[in-house]
C-alpha cells in the first residue's frame, strides 16, 4: 500500500510540475502577446499624432494658394485647428477625428451645412475603408442630399431624373447641356471606388442604362493619386463639387457665388494639413511618393526658416 501510495505521490507530484510548467509557459506568452500589442498600439499611438499636427489659420491660407481652393469661400477652419486628438462619437462610442464616417455625425462644432437642389447616390464599393473616403464628408456637410450604397447590388433607378456623373467617352460636359434638360435631373450617381473596381459598377446593368455627364475642365488636387490615371480624374467629392458649381452656373444664368465650395470644407483642409507636413518637413523622410511635384517647391522664405 504504502508503495503504491508512493508512486502515487510520485506521479502526483509530476503531473502537478508539468501542470506549474504548463501555466509558466501560458504566463510568459500571454506577457509576450500582452507587450506586443501594447507595442503596436504605442506605435500606432506614435503614427496617428505625428501625422495630425494642426496647422493653424495662416498656414491653412498658405498652403491652398496655387490651388483653385485658393479663391473658395470656406466656413472657418478655427473649429478644425482647435482640436487636439480625437472625440467620441456620441453613437458608436469610436474615437475620430472630425466626424464619424460609421455614423455619419459631425463631431467638431460649427460643421457648415448645405441643402442641395438635387440628390447624390453614391455608389460605393463594400471593399474599400470608410474612413479613407473622402465624398462620407459631402454626407455630413449635406446629410439630406446624400446617400451612400456600399453595396455592389444595385436596384434600378428612375432614368428620367437620374444621371451618372462619370467620364466616359459618350459623357456630356454638364456646361454643355441645356437647362431644360438639367432641370430633370433630380438625383446624380456617383461612383466611389479605386479606378480598378470601377468597371464592377460601370458593367451593373442598373447602372449602365443611366445617361453620363462629365466635368472636364479641372484637375485634381486629390492626395490618393492613382496609378495610371491622369489628373483629370477627380476624386469622388471633387466631381461632387465640380457638379454642383457647374449646375449652379446653367441653371441661374448667373456667375458662380461660391455657395457650394463649403463641400470641399473638410477636404481642404486635409489638402492644407498634407501641404503643411511636406512642406514642414514633418515628413522628411518619406518623400510624397503618389504624385511628381504635388507638393509645391519650398519658397525661399520657408528655407530660411529651415536652416534658422
Ligand atoms: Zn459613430
Amino acid at each position: 500500500m504504502e508503495k503504491i501510495s508512493e508512486k502515487e505521490k510520485k506521479r502526483d507530484l509530476k503531473e502537478e510540475d508539468k501542470k506549474e510548467e504548463v501555466s509558466k509557459q501560458e504566463e510568459v506568452r500571454t506577457k509576450r502577446r500582452r507587450s506586443k500589442s501594447k507595442k503596436r498600439r504605442e506605435k500606432k499611438h506614435v503614427r496617428t499624432e505625428k501625422c495630425t499636427i494642426p496647422p493653424t489659420l495662416e498656414e491653412i491660407d498658405e498652403r491652398i494658394k496655387g490651388s483653385y481652393l485658393e479663391t473658395m469661400n470656406f466656413a472657418s477652419f478655427k473649429p478644425l485647428t482647435e482640436i487636439e486628438g480625437r472625440i467620441q462619437c456620441p453613437k458608436c462610442k469610436s474615437n475620430r477625428k472630425f466626424y464619424c464616417y460609421a455614423c455619419y455625425v459631425p463631431l467638431a462644432r460649427d460643421v457648415p451645412q448645405l441643402k442641395l437642389p438635387v440628390n447624390f447616390t453614391v455608389l460605393k464599393h463594400p471593399g474599400e475603408k470608410m474612413g479613407k473616403s473622402s465624398i462620407i464628408a459631402s454626407k455630413i456637410i449635406a446629410p439630406d442630399n446624400v446617400t451612400i450604397h456600399n453595396s455592389l447590388e444595385i436596384s434600378e433607378f428612375d432614368y428620367d431624373s437620374t444621371i451618372l456623373l462619370f467620364p466616359k467617352e459618350d459623357s456630356v460636359p454638364i456646361t454643355s447641356m441645356p437647362k431644360e434638360t438639367l432641370e430633370s435631373v433630380k438625383n446624380v450617381v456617383l461612383i466611389d471606388s479605386t479606378w480598378l473596381q470601377v468597371n464592377k459598377f460601370l458593367q451593373n446593368e442598373n447602372v449602365s442604362k443611366l445617361k453620363t455627364v462629365v466635368i472636364n475642365t479641372e484637375k485634381t488636387i486629390f492626395w490618393r493619386y492613382q496609378r495610371g490615371v491622369t489628373d483629370k480624374n477627380l476624386s469622388t467629392i471633387e466631381a461632387m463639387y465640380f457638379f454642383m458649381r457647374d449646375y449652379d452656373k446653367v441653371m441661374s444664368e448667373k456667375d458662380y457665388d461660391g455657395k457650394y465650395d463649403n463641400l470641399l470644407y473638410f477636404y481642404a483642409y486635409t489638402y492644407a494639413l498634407i501641404q503643411n507636413e511636406y512642406k514642414k518637413g514633418l515628413k522628411k523622410d518619406k518623400e510624397f511618393k503618389t504624385i511628381k511635384g504635388y507638393v509645391k517647391e519650398k519658397s525661399e522664405e520657408d528655407n530660411k526658416e529651415g536652416s534658422g
